[in-house]
């Protein structure tokens, strides 16, 4: 059952030179226990995107058309204090850098505490046991010490734990783990990514999970969405999606990751373009090594190249499986 829906979301910025669109109908969902990944190279539309669930966006964004669904319940229809108790309670955010979520002057017990205070409406001796629970959810040893710690006294890993433990002491039933463990060295990355699997499993809690990282993503997601340049070119279950990639960019990503090596790692020439940059036809055309005279002129519709697997090329023209 979908938790979150996102149907045809535009958003755009208000720039000196005008209006510029930066997302495309964006369209992907997250069901309960499943982890969607969100992956393409920076700038591509994959924070965006999120930070529209969470209605977290620069003063100058704006978003022109869309529908986003939380259980049911449209939120840019909702008034603003219905989304104020889903933020950060129902849905919660595990940002690239956890210090950006804690304040360096109290102790990560004081700001746990009173994250259980707003939202799970407990004081004292109850709110301390929730945060202890939470703490032992998130595998922090010597919880009750712990509590008691200022960030500077914890590690990157343990910072992180802490800001998974604030979403699971509110009941979160949507996590949305920005580049999560970019920041932490391999071994600590694996052992976040392993929390947050056990947190999906046990709570039946849905992630949507951004990347830039494939074999982060081969590991651990159920489905992918790759986005290029504010649109999604190509969306699979991950299994699918790694057997039969299907976009040229998709497959340009897959052969820069160390697991595809054979010789030697291909790199993607150029860069995706800026929201100012005009390309017309496909936006991925000249980057793409098997690019035709159709992609200078028209955009790619969606096509069907397998079960829930959706690819917008024209290469899939043949196939006539187009889905618009
Ligand atoms: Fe390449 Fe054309 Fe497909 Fe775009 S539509 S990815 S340019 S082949």
């Amino acid at each position: 059952m979908k938790i979150l829906d996102v149907e045809n979301l535009n958003l755009g910025f208000m720039c000196e030179n005008g209006f510029n669109q930066a997302l495309f109908d964006v369209s992907f969902s997250v069901e309960r226990g499943e982890m969607l990944a969100l992956v393409g190279e920076s700038g591509c539309g994959k924070t965006m995107s999120a930070m529209s669930v969470l209605q977290l966006l620069p003063k100058n964004a704006r978003i022109t058309s869309g529908i986003i669904t939380f259980d049911g319940k449209d939120l840019l229809k909702s008034p603003k204090k219905d989304l104020e108790g889903i933020r950060g309670a129902k849905i919660a955010l595990i940002p690239q850098d956890p210090m950006t979520s804690l304040n360096p002057l109290f102790t990560v017990g004081e700001q746990l505490l009173e994250v259980i205070r707003i939202h799970q409406h407990l004081k004292g001796k109850d709110a301390w046991q929730k945060a202890a629970e939470a703490f032992d959810a998130v595998q922090i040893p010597c919880a009750e010490e712990r509590l008691k710690a200022y960030p500077h006294e914890f590690s990157g890993g343990m910072k992180q734990r802490a800001i998974i433990a604030m979403a699971l002491a509110c009941n979160a039933e949507v996590l949305i783990a920005d580049e999560p463990t970019t920041a932490l060295d391999v071994t600590i990355q694996a052992q976040i990514m392993n929390l947050l699997e056990k947190i999906k499993k046990e709570r039946n809690t849905a992630i949507l999970l951004i990347t830039h990282d494939l074999a982060l993503v081969r590991e651990h997601a159920d489905k992918v969405a790759v986005m290029y340049a504010g649109r999604i070119v190509e969306s699979a279950p991950a299994k699918e999606f790694f057997e039969n990639p299907s976009h040229p960019y998709s497959i340009a990503l897959l052969n820069s990751i160390p697991a595809n090596r054979e010789k030697s790692l291909e790199t993607i020439t150029g860069q995706p373009p800026s929201i100012q940059q005009i390309i017309e036809g496909c936006k991925f055309h000249p980057r793409c090594k098997k690019c035709m005279d159709i992609c200078k002129e028209k955009i790619p519709p969606e096509f069907n190249v397998g079960k829930d697997h959706i690819s917008a090329c024209f290469l899939n023209d043949s196939l006539n499986g187009k889905k618009n």
